[in-house]
């Protein structure tokens, strides 16, 4: 039985909505699902759903971070109380859409984890959503329940959230957004509707900077090769950063393949070039830069497909230089960066010099075509 909200109970909440402003979905640039970019069965489910009235009462969007997942519940947010929009499409102009895009709208509930690593808890969940989500709707439409970084809910928060999946409110919808979908309960996911997010291709992603971001078109091909298809990581990409810490590791794997004093010199500067706030997290970000080098090699040298190439931009340079190496070998330096990477993230505090110096020493061996292990 739903409860219509009384008038006290409406006015206590406008002012702390008012008075708070609040969490708010990211802004695209742009009215409406046509602001989305690249993802197009995404939308045209969404619009077929709306069209037809058939709106799922829980969705779940899932996909690699940084593709529009949260943006997207933004705009479905917006559309689904938006009266110029006909409750199908977002005009982003109405008093409606402008609430959704400031965080004011009170049936929009956006729930983010706080911090970083920070689990979404039992109690914020049945403050926030379940004693919310049987009430009608203040004065929209349909309620939206976003919570982003779904997977960040922890076991309890996600038993909690069961009875409401199943048995939802038929003025509410619940979207469950995450990178990563199979952190959820079986029994959480089975009740969802999922919706899948794919990575941008590089051609999409470069217009998209270049005439929504107005990017000089260079720098938009670079970030657009360098950042496996994330507007939030292309837009984001510390470019000079990123750049140098990718010369380091190519320099040091031309290092490990020749040895000796330049192997154990790479090693060092390896050891200092990540990105992170402990030492191993500094370790680990130059194990993946390695590892994308050798991935983008592997692919180079069986003939692949060039849009899997992380570094699209050094494929001239890499062209020539993997002649000299062979698949087998190849497949072995990444079995030996990932075994590093292994003991970096282990149970036992490693020694990060001698990680890496090990990793370099059997990269090099691996490509030198020596038995490794
Ligand atoms: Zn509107």
């Amino acid at each position: 039985m739903v409860r219509k909200p009384t008038k006290s109970e409406i006015s206590a909440r406008d002012a702390a909505v008012a008075e708070a402003g609040g969490p708010a979905p990211p802004q695209p640039l742009g009215h409406g699902f046509d602001a989305l970019v690249g993802q197009d069965s995404v939308i045209e489910a969404l619009r077929r759903a709306l069209e037809d009235n058939r709106l799922p009462h829980a969705l779940l969007f899932h996909g690699p971070a940084g593709v529009g997942k949260a943006t997207c519940a933004g705009i479905l947010a917006q559309a689904l109380n938006c009266e110029a929009g006909g409750f199908k499409d977002a005009c982003g102009t109405c008093v409606s859409c402008r609430k959704v895009s400031r965080g004011l709208h009170p049936d929009i509930i956006w729930m983010t984890p706080e911090g970083k690593g920070g689990q979404i808890k039992v109690e914020k969940i049945r403050k926030e959503v379940i004693d919310k989500v049987g009430f009608r709707p203040y004065e929209g439409r349909r309620r939206l329940v976003m919570i982003d970084d779904a997977h960040r809910l922890n076991a309890s928060s996600q038993n909690s959230l069961l009875k409401t999946l199943e048995e939802p409110p038929p003025s509410s919808l619940i979207v469950l957004a995450t990178s990563a979908p199979e952190s959820l309960l079986p029994t959480v996911r089975s009740r969802c509707q999922p919706l899948r997010f794919r990575p941008l291709v590089p051609d999409v992603l470069q217009r998209h900077l270049e005439e929504v971001h107005d990017l000089p078109s260079d720098e938009a091909r670079l970030r657009a090769a360098l950042v496996s298809g994330s507007i939030g990581r292309a837009l984001n990409l510390d470019l000079d950063d990123h750049l140098e810490r990718r010369r380091v590791a190519e320099e040091a794997l031309r290092d490990a393949i020749q040895g000796g004093a330049a192997l154990l010199a790479s090693a060092e500067l390896l050891k200092d070039a990540g990105a992170g706030e402990r030492k191993v997290d500094q370790a680990a970000s130059m194990m993946a830069a390695l590892r994308d080098i050798l991935r983008d090699l592997l692919v180079l040298s069986s003939g692949g497909d060039r849009v899997l190439l992380v570094n699209a931009d050094r494929r001239a340079d890499w062209q020539d230089w993997v002649g000299e190496m062979d698949s087998d070998g190849l497949l072995d330096a990444l079995d030996a960066v990932q075994r590093a990477d292994d003991r970096l993230h282990g149970p036992v505090q490693p020694n990060v010099r001698l990680v890496i110096e090990q990793a370099l020493i059997e990269t090099g061996a691996a490509l030198n075509g020596e038995a490794v292990r």
